[in-house]
């Protein structure tokens, strides 16, 4: 049995700062990872085309001055490799392997009141107890297997994208098949549309894509960045979403200044697609808010894909049925170009649904696709998934997983959960997450349960529990946050609000008020001596 201040569960974006912060500052921690290396999501997401869509400069950790002059990001939005390798870069700079241990899975954790400890046991038999916990296990770490009935019979090769064998896999002269067309999908499909012989591309719901550019950064523009490095971040800690320049989510929260569409000519309407394409179809300031507004943009929407992809009935199955804005914006390189090769057919599965999977490869309503390896991307149980499937004992006995099943998923600020003493939660359901950059997010995370725990250990504070009746009111405050907007629309389902997975108790699960304001809650409850916690 190992003795610990704190627990850290993760060893990625989040996990890896937080043992920094608190090791820092004194504390006895460790972190178990299950992998069998540091790097969280930039370690299994090993797909083809994965890649950051918030530009690196952005998507990097702010707390070192020294490692973001040292670091060198070579595109302006970073593919996989370059993230892991910052990574491993940042873990061997702050030394912080010989407190990792991996390839252990955390799978039980029990709270004991008279210690107010967690008793933890892995899945190697090693066990721990732990002061405090703090989870860093990912809010889209548990990939979703799709219920496809006789998957197993399939006789070729059956990949998931966020389990990508490291070693990689030869697709050349495939016939490859893609289930998901979110924004793995949508990131794969280019990629994988000039390796294999025949991609079949296999669409539930069609997706809102944004094109991009990503382009390399030479040494001149570094050098300049690198000395912008103060007034980048100032602006980025100042921004709603925690990234000021441009991304998907600055895109979005940018149209909400635009004209609306409601009122703009056919002319005008026309005029934006001619100069702005696809982009330009969606860039109204009433699409958020209008449902009416938002089929408008829709529909132009598909007259810009039409432009675009030369087979009519292709252009026409690729327009959402979706209010745009309710799942996350997608940056594309070449997505719906994809689909003017000769070796990329679309199969709609709105006109007639997967029935099963064969030997030969895969049975629709619509008629059998041969094929040699399918591609499951097919999206996560976010938020909830990774904590759930760890059986996490609160007080009143019942589990975490549990609690959220029957309750419905919630915390406390996002970083607690009424009945889990000590137990604090990097981008738990109700936190910015998955509303902003998560980087930026996190790091907010990290340093309020720092200060909190460096708190708690100078008072003299063994526990420290969040409140049932302030988490309930968190919750009821964050969701009137999207009241207003399409995220509260019927049709929009996505696994922000849990949809995507089975039986989950849909709620919008992120904060969708902004990073500095959600700061200055969270720094109002801890400069009052933390408000709604119950301290003993
Ligand atoms: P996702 O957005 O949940 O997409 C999953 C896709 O699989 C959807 O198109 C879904 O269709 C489809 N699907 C699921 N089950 C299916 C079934 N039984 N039959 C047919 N289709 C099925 O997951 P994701 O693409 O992995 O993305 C998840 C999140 O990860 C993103 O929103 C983003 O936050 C993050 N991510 C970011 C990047 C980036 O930075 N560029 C890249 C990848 C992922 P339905 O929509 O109909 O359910």
């Amino acid at each position: 049995m190992t003795r610990l201040d704190v627990l850290v569960i993760g060893a990625g974006f989040s996990g890896l700062y937080m043992l920094h912060r608190l090791r820092e500052s004194g504390h006895r921690v460790l972190a178990v990872e299950a992998e069998s290396d540091l790097g969280g999501t930039w370690q299994v997401n090993r797909y083809p085309g994965a890649r950051c869509d918030i530009e690196s400069i952005e998507y990097s950790y702010s707390f070192s001055e020294q490692i973001q002059q040292d670091w060198v990001w070579t595109e302006t939005m970073a593919a996989q490799p370059e993230i892991l390798a910052y990574l491993n870069f940042v873990a061997d700079r702050l030394d912080l392997r010989r407190d990792i241990v991996c390839n252990t899975r955390v799978v039980e954790m029990r709270f004991d009141p008279g210690a107010a400890a967690w008793q933890v046991g892995t899945d190697t038999g090693q066990r721990f107890t732990a002061s405090f916990v703090v989870a860093a296990s990912g809010i889209l770490s548990v990939p979703l297997q799709p219920d496809i009935a006789g998957a197993d019979s399939f006789a070729g090769v059956s990949l998931q994208t966020s389990r990508w064998p490291a070693e990689g896999v030869d697709l050349t002269g495939k016939r490859v098949g893609v289930i998901g067309t979110g924004s793995t999908g949508v990131q794969l499909i280019p990629v994988v549309a000039r390796q294999a012989a025949q991609l079949t591309v296999f669409q539930r719901s069609a997706a809102f894509t944004l094109p991009w550019e990503v382009r390399p950064i030479d040494a001149a523009e570094l050098a300049e960045l690198k000395a912008d490095y103060p007034g980048i971040r100032a602006a980025q800690r100042a921004h709603p979403v925690g990234a000021a320049r441009l991304s998907a989510f600055s895109l979005l929260l940018d149209m909400l200044a635009k004209p609306p569409i409601a009122t703009a000519s056919r002319e005008d309407r026309l005029r934006a697609i001619d100069e702005r394409g696809i982009l330009g179809a969606l860039d109204w300031g009433d699409v958020f808010f209008d449902i009416e507004a938002n089929r408008q943009a829709t529909e132009l929407y598909g007259e810009a894909i039409a432009r675009i992809v030369a087979d009519p009935d292709t252009a026409a199955a690729l327009v959402p049925s979706h209010p745009f804005g309710c799942k996350r914006p997608i940056i594309d390189q070449g997505y719906y170009q994809s689909f003017n090769r000769a070796n990329v057919t679309l199969v709609d599965l709105r006109r007639g649904p997967i029935t099963t999977a064969i030997p030969t490869g895969i049975r629709t309503e619509q008629g059998d696709f041969e094929l040699d390896v399918i591609i499951y991307a097919t999206g996560f149980d976010a938020m909830t998934g990774a904590l759930s499937r760890i059986e996490v004992v609160g007080t009143d006995g019942r589990t975490l997983g549990q609690v959220w099943r029957e309750d419905g998923p919630g915390g406390y600020l996002g970083l607690m959960v009424a009945g889990f003493p000590n137990l604090f939660i990097i981008q738990a359901p109700g936190s910015p997450s998955a509303a902003t950059n998560f980087i930026a997010a996190m790091e907010q995370h990290v340093e309020w349960i720092g200060d909190c725990l460096d708190h708690l250990r100078a008072a003299g504070y063994r526990r420290i529990e969040a409140r049932a009746e302030a988490q309930r009111d968190w919750i009821e405050h964050t969701a009137a946050l999207v009241e207003p907007t399409v995220l509260a629309h019927p049709d929009c389902n996505s696994w922000y609000n849990g949809a995507n997975v089975p039986g989950k108790k849909r709620r919008y699960l992120a904060y969708a008020g902004g990073i500095p304001e959600y700061r200055r809650r969270c720094d109002e409850v801890a400069a009052a001596g933390y408000t709604a916690f119950d301290l003993e």
